[in-house]
């Protein structure tokens, strides 16, 4: 049988396709029908380019249905799609049309000249228009295709999508994620989230990110689920129509912009069954805050491009750990069934139970490395099959895991490790503190030393050295920042992850 994921989507398209599937913040609704079709139209256009096995599709466009259609239909032609943000510019799309040499490449109008150029350099022979209003050479091309199309048959290890990481760290490198990866993931997280007939999923993500795009959208589509879809997130349009939705999915920072709205109440919220974060660490006020405003507890979970979703809090208590089990903030839950994780120190041994060390995977769900660069894949994996993820947790005794950072971003001062997280968590308990950083930065004496970049509440004063003082009596003196700076923000990326990358270059002496 086939293991396009296309075709386990399709096959969870409710029977009668006149329903809707979509419906948008411009007042258009497509049915499933129009999915079908759409796909189908698109994924003849791409088979009539005669693509050589394995063409990268390359899309940089604003999010829109069509855009998504243009995904699936890459699935179901069996092309490699290879999403890109479109807030890059030439350089960044220069390095990534260079480095992935898609056959195709489709972008909006406006930014035809620059991007033909550029993929004309990288020797792609197709570049196509398609913008957010249902206009482009795409859909004039795709409106001349027959609507009928057999799925391409594919095996769970063929490469389906090339997921440029978010550079959070350093340059982006492409995760090489197979049919099999993603349906594998998609159909655990069906079950653990316990997706139900009715649900309706508010879309407000990017689409050209892990979160959005799969967890997302395979996490609707696979449970034949309606979508209200907003082309970007504004508090104001999320609470008018949350009352229509059972399921939110969010970036932390989402969390906190929603919450500083004065119409989040219990009301608005009153038919979510599931509000769920990740990308980026959720505070522990956001949680809080939010249980009190709303009643619905955040479930946070935990993934990355190299592997979709890793660990979860249970939406329904999980009999592995016990009908206690709940969601637990400050914590990205259990590994998910199929997943096995483990904690490891540099030596490549176990840490013990309670103790911190690197987090490493292994499941149907994990890439099958960095599109070519083997010799970094080398590297991420060990000797006996698991990915270093690159960050760094600790596993408590009721088996929940919490993430104290990347390994990248843990300060080795004085030879001791100091988990950027912890000291985060202190500082943010602090009387008038909203959110904080600690980076570590060069340093003659130390090897490096912490700096706090801290963020006031709104009408809070606060003092830099009483900040140094106030945790000289909680920790230990070597986890003590050496300098503290207030700042009014933390430098984001479009995921809201803070880039830490950058407040190192900005505050070393
Ligand atoms: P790069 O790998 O290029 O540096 P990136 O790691 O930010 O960028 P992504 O794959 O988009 O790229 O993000 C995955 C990372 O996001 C994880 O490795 C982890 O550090 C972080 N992350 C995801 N979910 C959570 C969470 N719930 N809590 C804390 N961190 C999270
Ligand atoms: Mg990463």
């Amino acid at each position: 049988n086939n293991h396009n994921l296309f075709a386990a989507l399709r096959a969870a398209f409710p029977a009668n396709l006149d329903e809707v599937a979509i419906e948008t913040d411009n007042a258009l609704a497509y049915t499933w029908r129009d999915l079908e079709r759409g796909t189908a139209m698109m994924a003849n256009l791409l088979a009539s380019l005669k693509l050589p096995a394995g063409a990268r599709i390359a899309v940089h466009v604003d999010k829109s249905v069509e855009a998504l259609m243009l995904y699936l239909a890459t699935l179901r032609a069996g092309y490699v799609f290879l999403p890109l943000n479109p807030a890059y510019q030439s350089a960044e799309l220069d390095y990534f049309v260079g480095n992935a040499a898609p056959a195709v490449l489709v972008c909006a109008s406006k930014n035809q000249d620059w991007v033909g150029n550029i993929a004309g350099q990288a020797g792609t022979s197709h570049v196509f228009t398609l913008n957010d209003d249902r206009t482009g050479t795409l859909l004039e091309h795709a409106a001349r295709c027959s609507d009928r199309h057999q799925v391409a048959e594919r095996g769970e290890g063929d490469l389906a999508v090339i997921l440029y990481t978010s550079g959070t760290t350093g340059r982006s490198k492409g995760a090489m994620l197979s049919h099999g990866n993603m349906l594998s993931n998609a159909r655990v997280l069906k079950d653990y989230w316990g997706w139900r007939p009715g649900d309706v999923l508010m879309h407000v993500l990017p689409t050209f990110h892990i979160h959005g795009l799969f967890v997302a959208v395979h996490g609707a589509l696979l449970n034949g689920s309606k979508m209200i879809w907003l082309a970007r997130f504004a508090p104001r349009p999320v609470l008018q129509k949350l009352p229509e939705a059972t399921v939110f999915m969010g970036v932390p920072t989402m969390y906190v912009r929603l919450l500083a709205d004065a119409a989040l109440d219990h009301e608005v919220a009153r038919n979510v069954r599931l509000f769920v974060s990740g990308s980026a660490p959720l505070l522990i006020d956001s949680f809080k805050e939010w249980q009190s405003r709303t009643g619905h507890t955040i479930l946070e979970r935990y993934g990355m491009s190299e592997t979709v979703m890793l660990t979860s809090n249970p939406c329904a208590p999980d009999p592995r750990h016990g009908m206690q089990s709940e969601r637990r903030g400050g914590s990205v839950g259990f590994p998910l069934p199929g997943v096995s994780l483990r904690l490891h120190d540099g030596a490549g041994m176990a840490v013990p139970a309670g103790e911190i060390g690197g987090i490493e995977v292994k499941g149907p769900n994990v890439f099958a490395g960095y599109w070519q660069m083997p010799e970094q894949t080398k590297k991420e994996f060990t000797p006996d099959g698991y990915f270093k993820t690159g960050d760094v947790g600790r596993i408590d005794q009721d088996g929940y895991l919490s993430i104290v950072g990347r390994s990248k971003d843990v300060i080795i001062s004085g030879g001791f490790n100091v988990y950027p997280a912890e000291i985060e968590t202190f500082i943010n308990a602090l009387e008038g503190v909203d959110e904080s950083a600690v980076v570590g930065v060069p340093d003659a004496d130390f090897g490096e030393i912490g700096v706090a970049l801290v963020i006031a509440k709104p009408g809070a004063e606060l003092d830099p050295d009483q900040i140094l003082r106030a945790l000289k009596g909680m920790l230990a003196n070597f986890k003590i920042p050496k300098r503290c700076h207030v700042v009014v923000e933390l430098p984001r990326n479009a995921m809201g992850k803070v880039q830490k990358n950058l407040l190192r270059t900005q505050f070393q002496y």
